[in-house]
């Protein structure tokens, strides 16, 4: 790298800081801020997001042959799940009511039950409303038994950019949305700070299930689940995917690395570009980690820039 780009991308680099300390200070010291209680999702309609229908392209290869140990012996999946077949169900507004008193998620126009926005408007979105009226009643593993709500993933069915998280905490457990709790609003200040919004994005995770108290996904759960993010991707087509944290990128790589061995580097994967960084909890227990997020960002925001991806 030249000078020149050394001065321009240090000059980013101040601008993103400053524009990252000015959204929210907290982000700097650690604070978790809770979500604030939210509004009830307005009615269906059509989003302003909406992407023209884009005609379907061959699909992409499944992801490499893994080489994970699969230490633990897991057991096959049971046959079948209890999904409702094919038949998807209609599009409703508003969060699926856990009657717990969990706010209800952000007003997101055109935001189905499923988590998708849309979903009618385009052959994914139709394809990937089939998928979660097949999958939502996944009682394959055990978490299917212990979860309050199935965490599909949400988003824009068109996405350019898919982000994959670990697992549904608790907030997302129980309005079945992923990253809605304290990790998801960092998850959108940080996108905001690269000038992507959270609706033009898909974002899921590698289980759809809440993990017990959030202990870390076990082996078997993770290879009973991920093909559904594999389809969900496959479905999508993104040009670009974010592997948050040790688990989504262990999955998307098919590796036992590390986060720390495997994030800040660009691979190809499934027809995308994919980068793995920490995951933003990481990022709420440890601060520091936040620069290598940032940094992370840039070179996404960069990527983007480089492929003409609006988000
Ligand atoms: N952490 C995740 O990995 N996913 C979520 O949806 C929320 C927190």
């Amino acid at each position: 790298m030249d000078g020149q780009a050394r001065e321009a991308l240090a000059k980013l680099r101040r601008f993103l800081k400053a524009r990252w300390e000015e959204e929210d200070p907290a982000l700097f010291t650690g604070v978790v801020v809770p979500p604030k209680a939210r509004s009830q999702t307005a009615p269906a309609q059509s989003s302003p997001y909406r992407a023209a229908t884009g005609a379907q392209v061959a699909r992409s290869p499944a992801p490499p042959a893994g080489n994970r140990v699969s230490g633990s012996g897991a057991p096959a999946p049971a046959a079948g799940n209890k999904g409702s077949g094919s038949g998807a169900p209609a599009p409703a507004a508003g969060n699926k009511g856990s009657g717990s008193g969990a706010p209800a998620p952000a007003a997101v126009p055109g935001l189905h039950e499923s988590g998708l926005i849309d979903p009618m408007a385009s052959d994914r979105g139709r394809a990937l409303l089939d998928m979660y009226g097949k999958t939502k009643d996944c009682t394959r593993c055990p978490l299917g038994r212990t979860r309050k709500e199935f965490v599909f993933g949400t988003g824009n069915p068109e996405a350019d950019i898919v982000f994959v998280g670990e697992a549904p905490g608790e907030q997302e457990d129980l309005q079945g949305f992923p990253f809605v709790g304290p990790a998801g609003k960092l998850l959108t200040q940080m996108l905001s700070v690269i000038g992507v919004h959270r609706e033009r994005v898909f974002i899921c995770n590698v289980l759809k299930c809440r993990p017990p108290g959030n202990r870390p996904p076990e082996l078997p759960e993770i290879e009973v689940c991920e093909p559904y993010l594999f389809e969900q991707i496959r479905t999508i087509k993104p040009k670009v995917i974010v592997a948050l944290g040790r688990y989504a990128a262990q999955s998307m790589l098919q590796t036992n690395k590390t986060i720390g061995q495997v994030k800040s580097r660009w691979y190809r994967i499934m027809d995308a570009d994919l980068i793995a960084t920490y995951h933003p909890s990481a990022c709420l227990r440890y601060p520091p980690n936040k620069k290598v997020v940032e940094a992370d960002f840039l070179l996404l925001k960069a990527r983007l820039d480089q492929l003409k991806v609006r988000a």
